[in-house]
């Protein structure tokens, strides 16, 4: 009797979990149908698990490296983001991966080269990507320049990939902006929030603008996004060592269940994805450990509620940040019981710890950036922030290190760049290590032109 009392539970509990494991493996393998149908001849691409429609004026700056709100996306789904293209050699791979992974990825384009790639941006819009822009020159100092001069950075970017378009440059833009380094102002901010365009930062770089092995940029991704489970990824479909590592970064999110989610602007036919307010916050409430990283010389005031810190990217500087790199030690060097929930960090964010930035590849200048950033005859102004401050030093810059391509651009044309600073000259032609080895403040100033190969 007591044994048939003690059985009785166990058998309901074996059929409780059959049934469940049944409908589990139902539903995963109509999962997997669905996608495989939507990736013919790839029944094991990772896909697209679904499209998240977002209306940028209800929710103007999201990603919470630098704001409180990110995307609505459930636990372990992903959206990838790619900066600075279009350049046919690397975006073209990028296209490719994520064609053979039937993956849809949110883009944000440098004017310039959309001017210069123009069949680029066309690419991106017929492989159903979503396209937002990042500029018109990438400098690096929209944290600081005046506010016209911002607007028409903005303005121009967008008029470029709208030129590269075509006809329905309208409905193919979406009003997603991201800020060159992420440097933001406030007077950018209320701008773009007053034409309806939503701020993208991201929840977790990659660091693959950066000197970096692309092994190195695959354990960064992985590290990052295991560590917050969901989140915006910030890559550069520009870079070598970022076409080398997204594969193996895709098979890992699938092997460990990830799902890719892509993000389009709502429109008059097409509503926002319903949501609740707090969806919008990446752990509302319960955890509180920070993984994004600060400036270790912050412009930001801490006590206004508006003026949330200058992000991650000038910790690309050796000079004056330090990056800490994942895993975290063992011991932390901020307090584990980080005080500053995610969800109300925009009153009170904390100031980092020095050692919280630890920068051990030092970067170096890309002589071919400066070729990639103008390929036009024109000269071009790349920035003109002084190398001696930390938070936006040119010569390792977010965007100069991105674009670490050859000489040749796609119309096979030899560029050679000339660059001016305070200290002196440099000139540099074809593959000059000598030049990529150059460092120091001769880079206030990038001089670009094109000649016949
Ligand atoms: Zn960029």
């Amino acid at each position: 009797m007591t044994s048939k009392i003690r059985t009785l539970p166990k058998l309901l509990a074996h059929a409780v979990l059959c049934v469940t494991l049944s409908f589990g493996m139902l539903a995963s393998g109509s999962m997997r149908t669905a996608f495989a149908a939507d990736c013919p001849g790839h029944p094991d691409a990772l896909g697209t698990s679904r499209t998240l429609v977002v209306d940028p004026r209800e929710h103007p700056r999201i990603g919470t490296m630098q704001y409180p709100e990110t995307l609505p996306l459930r636990d372990h789904e992903v959206v990838l983001s790619f900066d600075d293209g279009p350049l046919p050699r690397n975006s073209d791979r990028i296209l490719a991966i994520l064609a053979a992974q039937c993956i849809k990825a949110n883009f944000f384009l440098v004017g310039e080269m959309a001017k210069s790639f123009p069949e680029g941006v066309r690419k991106l819009r017929d492989a159903g990507h979503t396209i937002g822009t990042h500029t018109q020159t990438h400098p690096l100092t929209m944290n600081k320049m005046p506010i016209e001069r911002a607007k028409a950075e903005i303005d121009d970017g967008i008029a470029s990939v709208k030129a590269a378009l075509g006809a329905d440059a309208d409905k193919s833009l979406a009003p997603f902006f991201r800020i060159p380094g992420l440097l933001r102002a406030d007077a950018v901010e209320d701008y773009l929030a007053s034409r309806g365009i939503q701020v993208w930062s991201a929840d977790f770089p990659a660091d693959d603008w950066r000197h970096i092995s692309s092994s190195r940029v695959y354990d960064l991704a992985i590290q990052r996004i295991e560590a917050k489970g969901k989140g915006i990824l910030l890559l550069h479909d520009i870079q070598a060592r970022t076409v080398a590592a997204l594969p193996r970064i895709l098979a890992t999110l699938k092997a460990r269940g990830y799902h890719i989610v892509h993000v389009v602007p709502a429109t008059p036919d097409r509503p926002a994805t319903p949501t609740e307010p707090q969806q919008w916050q990446l752990h509302p409430r319960s955890e509180n450990v920070a993984i994004s990283h600060w400036p270790v010389i912050p412009n930001f005031v801490s006590t206004n509620a508006d003026q949330l810190a200058a992000p991650a990217f000038s910790y690309f500087d050796a000079s004056g940040a330090k990056l800490l790199l994942f895993p975290l030690p063992k011991t932390a060097p901020w307090p584990r019981d980080w005080p500053v929930p995610v969800a109300d960090t925009a009153s009170t964010l904390a100031i980092p710890a020095r050692s919280v930035f630890e920068l051990p590849e030092l970067p170096r200048l890309s002589v071919e950036s400066f070729a990639l950033l103008a390929p036009g005859p024109a000269r071009m102004t790349v920035t003109e922030s002084k190398p001696e401050r930390a938070v936006t030093t040119v010569g390792t810059s977010h965007f100069e290190h991105a674009i670490r391509g050859k000489f040749r651009s796609g119309h096979g044309k030899r560029l050679v760049v000339s660059h001016h600073g305070g200290r002196g000259t440099m000139v540099a032609h074809g593959r000059s290590n000598a030049a990529r080895r150059r460092s120091g403040p001769a880079r206030h100033l990038a001089q670009v032109r094109k000649r016949s190969a």
